[in-house]
């Protein structure tokens, strides 16, 4: 079932996320506050529209918010008149995305503070040898060699919680797209291991908070708050690395990828919180999407009920079930007495469920029946599958 990905090649958009040097934090947080200004006048001169009671009521567009702030430029010493006109649009469009009324004011001082945020047209980031040009100040970002032959589109200025600078540009990229050298994988995400995959890849829950959490609460203790948000930001980007590899190493190798539907919401309000929000399940799967996307594979998410009970060689429900059954990490299937490690058999079946979802055509109906098992199915056969019907 090979996917001909021949007949597109499309371009993407990755965000190119660069350090800005510590030289420049000065100039960008006096100008994140007048960038919070202009953006809280967009908030209340909208909300003023909205609520007329005449006959020019109306939602302010980004085109309407822009003719407002016509000019503001020259009460501003750092912001020129791209970046309010990136404010308004960008506001407008928050707002509907929101759909809400209004959005949160920006803070710029004291406790809750909104994070840094400037916006850029892409003609207003000029390239001055190594360094960029802004808004007539020289910013000098690291790894400077990543901007290279790039032709960037309008970005923005972030900042995170640590306080630190990014330059975020999201810049054009054609991939390539292949064929995978293997044809299906089924991934099981779960608590002891974040992910198990059915041909037997796992990638280990590393605990990346657990580790760092004594540093934290000691960090806290003696009220070094920058020492613990930092910390933080290290537990959350080992996080991201070690999903980043194995995302990666799926798509590389599968051309049809499979995800349980498991979502971390309900689990949250369990004890197992802790572990859940470590473990980022929606980043995987988004990662898997995007990726697999920009590799011309398909990442399909599908229903996992019912995939840990079932036995993934005969079908029938005789596996562990329930809250109390999680400790049980492998079991012996009572009708075909097929011996299954607990993820690696949710990861076939998640697999299986996915392949018969694709196959059908009204859409995702099969996904709420048991998992029916069918002995002409190639994949059954290429994984071992049924074989169990032989013996019985
Ligand atoms: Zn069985």
């Amino acid at each position: 079932m090979r996917v001909d990905n021949t007949l597109m090649t499309p371009s993407f958009t990755r965000t190119l996320k660069l350090k800005v040097r510590s030289e420049a934090y000065g100039w960008l947080n006096a100008a994140a506050v007048e960038v919070n200004q202009v953006f809280n006048f967009c908030n209340e001169a909208s909300w003023l529209a909205a609520t007329r009671t005449d006959l020019k009521r109306k939602w302010l567009s980004g085109f309407d918010l822009c003719h407002l702030t016509s000019g503001a430029a020259r009460y501003f010493e750092r912001i020129g008149a791209d970046t309010i006109q990136r404010i308004c649009v960008e506001y407008a469009q928050k707002r509907v995305a929101a759909k809400r009324r209004k959005l949160r004011w920006r803070v710029s001082r004291g406790a809750r503070r909104s994070l840094g945020w400037i916006p850029l047209k892409a003609a207003s980031l000029k390239r001055r040898g190594k360094a960029l040009r802004f808004c007539g100040k020289t910013f000098r970002v690291f790894e400077t060699h990543r901007l290279e032959g790039v032709k960037w589109k309008q970005g923005c200025f972030a900042q995170d919680a640590v306080g630190d600078w990014w330059l975020c540009l999201p810049v054009e990229y054609t991939p390539e797209p292949s064929v995978a050298p293997e044809e299906y994988v089924g991934i099981d995400l779960g608590l002891k291991e974040t992910a198990v995959a059915s041909e037997g890849e796992r990638l280990e829950s590393g605990r990346f908070y657990r580790g760092l959490e004594a540093k934290i609460a000691q960090a806290q203790r003696c009220g070094h708050r920058r020492q613990a948000k930092r910390l933080h930001r290290k537990a959350a980007r080992r996080r991201a690395d070690a999903l980043h590899k194995f995302s990666r190493r799926m798509v590389n190798q599968y051309q049809y990828i499979a995800v349980g539907d498991v979502s971390s919401c309900r689990l949250v309000k369990t004890r197992m919180a802790k572990s859940v929000l470590d473990a980022g399940w929606g980043m995987l799967k988004r990662m898997l999407q995007y990726k697999g996307e920009y590799a011309g594979r398909s990442v399909a998410i599908v229903s996992e009920r019912n995939t840990t009970r079932a036995c993934s060689f005969c079908g029938a429900l005789t596996g562990p079930t329930g809250k109390d059954m999680l400790v049980v990490r492998r079991w012996d299937c009572s009708e075909c007495a097929a011996e299954h490690d607990r993820d690696e058999n949710a990861a076939r079946n998640i697999l299986y469920v996915g392949l018969r979802s694709r196959a059908s055509v009204c859409g995702n109906e099969l996904l709420h029946e048991a998992l029916p098992v069918e002995r002409d199915t190639p994949v059954l056969a290429r994984y071992g599958w049924g074989v169990g019907y032989e013996t019985t």
